[in-house]
């Protein structure tokens, strides 16, 4: 077996037993990149001699009791990395290298982490399939015709193809579930306040959060151990002890309360999903959970909340992107110019069209009809949830109502696009943790080879422990996580 191919758990115990080094494994990592990455497409940015130089200087400290130390991974390049340039899939920022590193990748470093690189993304994680991005087609390593998800669709190739052993990623809307549910990962994202976004571009404020993809739970957990807690940089961040993750995600579930919304089974999605979806939910039963139908009536508003609220926020995130401070500058006589062509050739249209919808529902005659409007139901929406859990610990639904689609199935049909985003956005708009967990395999309407399916599960507030133990019991008791996709 390559050293690339193992989990964070497996590589930390050989890393500990002294049965190989982190030089080794970093190199591994970097030969199944070169091996796959034309095809895939996955990285943007490498960084191979910084991260050998740094395993080396692990290998001679040769402490490994923190379980990330000389653990590679992959960075979704919307984190600050000193010295590294950090594109966020845009033109814009196609020369941006900052002078500072994000909070996460500064407490990653502590732990020992070893970066191979950046990689590819939705420009400025608005997408669903990576499409958007300014550089590079990322592929499924399941099947490189189809889509690996997005935004963070890089992060997901590379961890699915035995790239990386795990990734960092992003989720607004569902960037981080998506795409790991599209490639056969676990993919979290902790509840909002949970981790620090400080050096993490901002897309919609009031949604980002910063989460790990990993081959398993329990790898999660670990992650999120070593990146969560109050940071002083992120006044969004809460002061609440960070859980020892690993460990209690591995009590059982019995008596557990799941809540199954039947809002979450909808007409239009995939029929086979829908069966793998909820063949999973009552394989809890066995493990001794019990299933509570609940009713998050709100949740179909969710997607038209989120498509006023994000735009919104990210038409104002991103006007500070002039050509002036940072990134692409266009030639032009004057400085009005120079702003318009700046923004006209550094943003690409699904950028444009964000930004103008965003605009729109901010104007002065709009903003009541949209945003205020938007903001109001958005309290519903966070109501229904705070009513389901009254009843119930955990709540299961699909991820994504399809697996990976073909490149351009979607990509000139917006509407289409959005509705990839139906079962997470509700997560982000009620600020609450979700996971995504492989759940089964589903042949598409338009081909050959499976694909894989994600459950998702969503927690209380800050209580990612419990959500993380029911993943992680279901996963113990099924083997979805242990196939392989066709590149890995
Ligand atoms: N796919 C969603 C969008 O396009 C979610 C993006 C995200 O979570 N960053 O906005």
């Amino acid at each position: 077996m390559k050293l690339n191919q193992l989990t964070i758990a497996q590589a930390h115990d050989g890393l500990k037993a002294k049965k190989f080094s982190a030089t080794e494994l970093a190199k591994d990592c970097f030969a199944q990149i070169k091996k796959t990455d034309q095809e895939l497409e996955a990285f943007i940015t490498l960084t191979e001699e910084q991260a050998m130089a740094r395993a080396e200087a692990i290998d001679k400290v040769g402490d490994f009791s923190k379980p990330l130390t000389g653990i590679p991974l992959a960075v979704k390049d919307i984190f600050c990395t000193n010295g590294v340039r950090t594109t966020v899939g845009s033109r814009i920022l196609e020369n941006y290298v900052p002078p500072f590193s994000a909070s996460v990748i500064e407490r990653l470093e502590q732990q020992g982490s070893v970066m191979l690189g950046k990689v590819n993304m939705d420009e400025f994680a608005c997408g669903s399939s990576t499409e958007t991005s300014f550089y590079a087609k990322t592929k499924n390593p399941w099947d490189t015709q189809r889509v690996p998800g997005g935004s963070s669709g890089g992060s997901a190739a590379a961890v699915s193809s035995n790239q990386s052993l795990y990734a960092l990623g992003t989720d607004t809307g569902g960037s981080i579930r998506q795409p790991a549910s599209l490639c056969g990962l676990v993919g979290l994202k902790p509840t909002y306040g949970r981790v620090s976004r400080y050096g993490v571009v901002a897309m919609a404020s009031s949604l980002d959060q910063v989460g790990p993809m990993t081959k398993t739970v329990e790898d999660a957990a670990l992650v999120l151990e070593a990146i969560a807690g109050v940071d002083p940089k992120d006044a969004t961040t809460v002061n609440l002890p960070v859980r020892e993750y690993a460990k209690e995600i591995k009590q059982d579930i019995k008596g557990l309360k799941i809540g199954v919304p039947k809002e979450y089974f909808i007409d239009g999605m995939d029929k086979e999903v829908e069966a793998s979806v909820r063949e999973a939910i009552n394989k809890f039963k066995d493990l001794g959970a019990e299933i509570v139908d609940v009713s998050l009536p709100h949740s179909m508003s969710g997607l038209a909340v989120y498509y006023i609220l994000m735009p919104s926020e990210l038409s104002s995130n991103l006007a500070k992107f002039d050509g002036v401070r940072f990134g692409h500058s266009a030639k032009a006589d004057n400085l009005l110019e120079n702003y318009l062509q700046t923004r006209a050739e550094g943003f690409g249209p699904e950028i444009r069209r964000r930004i103008m919808l965003g605009t729109y529902s901010l104007s002065s005659g709009y903003y009541d009809a949209y945003y205020l409007k938007a903001q109001k139901v958005r309290t519903l929406v966070r109501r229904d949830f705070d009513q389901a859990f009254e009843q119930v610990d955990c709540i299961m639904t699909p991820t994504s109502p399809t697996v990976a689609f073909k490149f351009g199935e979607k990509v000139d049909d917006p509407l289409t696009m959005y509705l990839s985003d139906i079962f997470t956005v509700s997560v982000n708009i009620a600020g609450l943790p979700g996971i995504s967990v492989p759940c089964g395999m589903v042949k598409p309407s338009n081909g050959e080879t499976l694909m894989p399916v994600g459950l998702q599960l969503i927690g209380k507030a800050f209580d990612e422990s419990t959500m993380m133990r029911l993943a992680y019991n279901y996963e113990q008791a099924t083997d979805w996580h242990k196939l392989k996709p066709a590149i890995a």
